[in-house]
C-alpha cells in the first residue's frame, strides 16, 4: 500500500491537532470540519479501506469506536449524541486510502445524510 498523509501525520512529518494517541491508534480534528465536531480515529497500521480489515485487525477496529466514544464523554457530547462513519472507495466517498473513522457531533445530523437525486427513466 502507498504511503498517505495519514502516514505522515502518524509519524509527525505534518501537523494535526492531536486529541488522543497510543500506539494503536491516533485521534485528530478533521482539517475540513463537517460539524462543529469533527474528528478522526485512524489505526497506526495502514490499512487502505474497509474491504481491507483482516480478522487480526478486529481488535483495532473495535478499539477505534472505543477511542470514538470516550473523547465524545471527554468533549461532553456523548450523551446529547454523535455520529460515526467509515467511507468505502470512490462511491463510499472515501478520499484517504488509510481507514478513518469520521466522528461528527456538536449539533443534531440529519438523515440521510445526503440528498440523491431520484431519476425515473
Ligand atoms: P474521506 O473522504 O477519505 O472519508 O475523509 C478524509 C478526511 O480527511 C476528510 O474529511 C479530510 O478533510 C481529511 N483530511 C485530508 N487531509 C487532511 C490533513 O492533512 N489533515 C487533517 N487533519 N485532515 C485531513
Amino acid at each position: 500500500m502507498s504511503e498517505t498523509i495519514f502516514t505522515k501525520i502518524i509519524n509527525k512529518e505534518i501537523p494535526a491537532d492531536i486529541l488522543f494517541e497510543d500506539d494503536q491508534v491516533l485521534a485528530f480534528k478533521d482539517i475540513n470540519p463537517q460539524a462543529p465536531i469533527h474528528f478522526l480515529v485512524i489505526p497506526k497500521k495502514p490499512i487502505a479501506t474497509t474491504n481491507e480489515i483482516a480478522p487480526e485487525d478486529d481488535a483495532v477496529v473495535g478499539y477505534m469506536h472505543r477511542v470514538a466514544a470516550k473523547l465524545c464523554a471527554d468533549l461532553g457530547v456523548a450523551e446529547q449524541g454523535f455520529r460515526t462513519v467509515m467511507n468505502c472507495n470512490p462511491d463510499g466517498g472515501q478520499t484517504v486510502y488509510h481507514i478513518h473513522l469520521h466522528v461528527l457531533a456538536g449539533k443534531p445530523l440529519g438523515w440521510p445524510p445526503y440528498q440523491e437525486r431520484l431519476k425515473i427513466e
